[in-house]
């Protein structure tokens, strides 16, 4: 058989059983894949057997090779293969996910996810949640419930009314968010002169002193955003304190944890996340850590009734109409896909205890590999993970900060261009660093051990040579 859909499974499988063997990095030039991929709209069509061939031929190389275990750059999960094999289903399957009258099954899949994930994170379990493509849009939408509730407290009713001559809203954040708190403040019309910055600590954590201190400064309407798990070291703010004290001055709480809310799934590690369940609004991924494929992100709002007036798109704002939870009450979008499905697919293969095992396994990776990078001549361990997150800078003996730095970004360059392992450079404190995240399914100990390595082999070659460690770098570093 070589239909279309018959040469995508099998470069779908060739891709796969090939990541332990390719090049981590894409390996493709920007003028590659121009060459591969740019030029006119064509006049005449071409075969779909043609068209999946060449673009499984031409497109591969110019790929990273995340959904394997040896990518820790940014925070990017791979696909547990039921979660994988789902969303293939969900594509084939091409409902239009908005209502349960527009696909029943989608409509109750995603309705079971959604509560397996308030279980899973043991967030609420009466509060209301909706899958968007990513938690910049879990953002967005809690914090869309957010400025809902905050303006209807003062007399405002945004839905009716919208932002113009309405009170003003204020967001505290910790000056160590992803930037996509600030896009979804944007997005809502906030605008980024209402962030307040709230400065960390050594920790990386937003201080009771600091928070107490800008609580007290004003009256306007406050959100706090904080963070279940930072992106650069993995800090987990003070929840139980700081959401008490910002209950107390009547703001709306909500929490970044894209990858760290999952943490609450691992009897080890969730007493770091300790009080997080008190807060407003959650946004998290299904994407990082749980291992769907993207797009997933998953927003979860204590206060139904704030969602619901915020998203819905039915003309009554107070009780649903449909006999079952139609998603477009919930989320920011009309039509889309079913992604909650793979959400349910993962859960289904991991349960409780998988879960539990994947976040404890990737700790457990990172961690070794930033002490194995760290041991060898040149590495500093700047951040040691508590979580899955760690930095490593490389330095030289008497060379200024600057080329420190410049050291740095060029040895992270160079490890990635060995590709046996790839990894992103970040800045923290004044310090060019590289960062390890760890949160795939598929990283194993061998995975661990050929970054280590990687790194070996760009810092003491004359090391690693002779004990068989050597890479071949790749000609276009
Ligand atoms: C990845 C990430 C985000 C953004 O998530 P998207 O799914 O890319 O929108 C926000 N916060 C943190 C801490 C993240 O790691």
């Amino acid at each position: 058989m070589n239909t279309a859909l018959d040469l995508a499974y099998r470069a779908a499988r060739a891709w796969i059983d090939g990541l332990d063997e390719r090049s981590v990095a894409a390996t493709a030039s920007l003028m590659d894949l121009k060459r591969s991929f740019a030029g006119p709209l064509p006049y005449e069509g071409s075969s779909a057997e043609e068209v999946v061939q060449a673009l499984a031929r031409d497109a591969g190389p110019g790929m990273h090779g995340n959904a394997g275990g040896r990518f820790f750059a940014w925070v990017i999960g791979g696909g547990l293969e039921s979660a994988l094999a789902a969303d293939w289903l969900v594509a084939t399957w091409d409902q239009n996910a908005t209502v349960y009258a527009s696909s029943p099954a989608s409509a109750v899949i995603e309705e079971t996810a959604g509560e397996w994930i308030k279980e899973l994170l043991d967030l609420p379990r009466d509060a209301s949640f909706a899958f968007t493509g990513g938690c910049q849009m879990a953002h967005m939408t809690s914090l869309a419930a957010a400025r809902a509730a905050l303006l209807r407290r003062v007399g405002w009713n945004v839905e009716e009314d919208g932002l113009i001559g309405a009170p003003g809203i204020r967001v505290l954040t910790s000056d160590q968010r992803h930037v996509t708190v600030d896009r979804a403040v944007r997005f809502l019309g906030i605008g980024r002169k209402a962030i307040d910055q709230l400065k960390t600590d050594g920790d990386g954590r937003v201080s009771p002193a600091v928070l107490d201190g800008a609580l007290s400064d004003s009256s306007t309407p406050t959100m706090l955003v904080l963070n279940a798990a930072d992106l650069n070291i993995g800090a987990c703010d003070a929840f139980r304190e700081l959401i008490s004290m910002a209950h107390s001055a009547g703001a709306w709480v909500h929490i970044d944890g894209a990858f760290g809310l999952f943490a609450r799934a691992s009897r080890t590690y969730r007493h770091l996340l300790d009080g997080v369940e008190l807060a407003d609004s959650w946004a998290t991924d299904g994407h990082k850590w749980l291992n769907v494929p993207f797009d997933c992100g998953i927003a979860i709002i204590a206060d139904r009734e704030a969602h619901r007036t915020a998203m819905t798109s039915s003309a009554s704002y107070v009780a649903p109409t449909s006999i079952a939870r139609d998603q477009s009450d919930w989320n920011p979008e009309y039509s889309r896909r079913a992604r909650g499905v793979p959400v349910y697919a993962a859960l289904k293969q991991l349960g409780r205890s998988g879960m539990e095992a994947l976040v404890d396994r990737c700790c457990a990776h990172c961690a070794n590999i930033v002490e194995g990078i760290g041991e060898l001549p040149g590495a500093e361990i700047l951040a040691r993970p508590t979580l899955n997150q760690g930095l490593l800078r490389f330095a030289r003996p008497g060379a200024s900060p600057a080329e420190n730095d410049a050291f740095t970004d060029e040895t992270i360059q160079k490890i990635n261009a060995t590709g046996e392992a790839f990894f992103s450079g970040t800045t923290w404190r004044n310090h060019r660093a590289m960062r390890v995240s760890v949160v795939n399914w598929r990283t194993s100990e061998q995975d661990v051990k050929r970054a280590i390595a990687a790194a070996t082999s760009v810092l003491t070659p004359e090391v690693a040579a002779p004990i068989g460690l050597e890479v071949a770098p790749l000609a276009n570093t």
